[in-house]
């Protein structure tokens, strides 16, 4: 993460609240329309409440906010699933960025991810690759 790299707060739509968000030192001040079109712009507050289909402040898809965050490397308490990653086969603690995707941040390859239930000891989570 750069030093440079500004947090700022704005109003998300799909939360109803503020959030904390980045962008990168060159991105216009002059209010959110410019942040759609900045692609450094990272949200802090992505979360479980994601889940529509269009982000109001990037205009991605939420999983794709996920994935740059996980990117950015700025928030720790992720939740994970210890699965074994598509991209690079170690078996290590993805990311969870909804109920369908989790990131590795061993190789940055974005796993689709579910649980399989057993009848008698317990639950896997098994991953594949859209
Ligand atoms: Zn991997």
């Amino acid at each position: 993460m750069s030093d440079k790299t500004e947090t700022r707060t704005t109003y998300c739509s799909h939360c109803t609240k503020e959030v904390q968000v980045t962008v990168s030192p060159g991105t216009p001040r002059s209010g959110q329309a410019n942040l759609k079109e900045s692609d450094d712009f990272v949200c802090l507050d992505f979360g479980d409440k994601c889940d529509g289909d269009i982000c109001p402040l990037s205009q991605y898809r939420p999983v794709v906010m996920g994935v740059r965050l996980a990117r950015s490397g700025l928030k720790e308490d992720w939740t994970t699933v210890r699965a074994q990653c598509e991209g690079c086969g170690q078996i290590t603690d993805l990311k969870v960025l909804d109920a369908e995707h989790a990131f590795c941040s061993l190789c940055g390859t974005t796993n689709t991810w579910m649980v399989l239930e057993f009848d008698d000891n317990g639950k896997v989570a098994v991953t594949g690759r859209k």
